[in-house]
């Protein structure tokens, strides 16, 4: 039964995003150690939180320790230290640094080999939105780990989500949601530098935000059945239709002399599918272009 019992808690990393964590935890009336490298960052947590100068003395007889560091390799050289190895053994380490499948695959492996219970995680928020209903955290691992700190790490995001036994899961998940985010936010900016250079205030492109992100999703949703069925059929708009709207955007980009990078590679990808026989089926059957290099 998950239970929202005072934990003695350690964050391990004082950056912009294990501060935030640490406040959150303590502000949930949890007893919460922070430990940072460069140590006067872990002083100016604050919010109720105890700062400690050794990280050993920090994780010791901690019942949960959040990390929270640059990359997988930062928190690798802390935990080569015996010291801290032991220190850590029988608690359970909630890795939240962003990283790869095989990070997290590669952190499981540390951990069966020190007698500590690991969940990989990826937080999917802002440090401002930490402990509010805009942040999600994805997790993965054992079930019965998850279960056991379910109700505390709901101090950090009660959208807590379970995603899958397979260590990689998290990860996973975070990486397919970040390319969407980022590619999509590049496809944002390129179209606005498209209106401006043509000179049509990039208000009126932000204005339709509705109507491409809801495209977006109808595609998504399509993409969904397509993928399972392997059926890429249709008859709503040939990908033959879509790679001649592609030439226009990369022909305005030319012309209007700006970056068209975006455009070309969007119009190499989807020609690939051309040539891959796929041009009278619907867009995402671009898809079958990318499961092998
Ligand atoms: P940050 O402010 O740059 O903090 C980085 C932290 O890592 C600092 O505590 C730093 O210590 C520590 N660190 C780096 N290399 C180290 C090493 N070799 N040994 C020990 N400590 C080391 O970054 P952040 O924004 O908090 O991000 C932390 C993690 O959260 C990243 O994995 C990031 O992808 C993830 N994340 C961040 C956000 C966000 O919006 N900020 C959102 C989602 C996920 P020093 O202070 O001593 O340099």
């Amino acid at each position: 039964m998950p239970s929202s019992r005072p934990t003695k808690i350690a964050v391990i990393g004082s950056g912009l995003m294990g501060s935030a964590l640490a406040r959150a935890f303590a502000a949930a009336g949890h007893e919460v150690a922070v430990w940072n490298r460069t140590s006067s960052k872990a002083r100016a947590v604050g919010g109720g939180t105890l700062a400690f100068e050794n990280l050993s003395e920090a994780v010791a007889g901690r019942e949960l320790v959040v990390v929270s560091l640059s990359n997988y390799a930062a928190s690798a050289e802390l935990f080569a230290s015996q010291a801290v190895a032991s220190a850590l053994a029988g608690t359970t380490l909630v890795q939240l640094t962003s990283g790869s499948p095989a990070d997290a695959r590669g952190g499981l492996e540390w951990a069966r080999a020190h007698g500590v219970d690991y969940l990989d995680a990826a937080i999917l928020a802002y440090p401002a939105f930490v402990a509010t209903d805009y942040a999600t955290v994805f997790y993965a691992g054992s079930k019965a780990v998850f279960d056991r700190h379910h109700e505390t790490l709901r101090a950090i995001a009660s959208n807590s989500v379970y995603v899958d036994e397979k260590i990689g899961s998290a990860a996973t998940l975070d990486c397919a949601i970040l390319e969407a985010y980022y590619g999509g936010t590049l496809a944002v900016l390129h179209a606005a530098a498209m209106c401006k250079a043509e000179g049509l205030d990039p208000k009126a492109f932000f204005a339709q935000k509705n109507s491409f992100l809801g495209l977006i999703s109808v595609t998504a949703d399509a993409a969904q059945g397509m993928i399972e069925n392997n059926d890429f059929s249709g008859d709503q708009c040939s990908l033959n239709t879509h790679v001649a709207a592609i030439e226009h955007i990369v022909r305005l980009s030319t012309d209007a002399r700006i970056s068209s990078r975006f455009p070309r590679e969007l119009l190499e990808n989807y020609r690939r599918a051309l040539g891959a026989g796929l041009g009278d089926k619907e867009l995402p059957a671009v898809f079958r272009t990318l499961e092998r290099d």
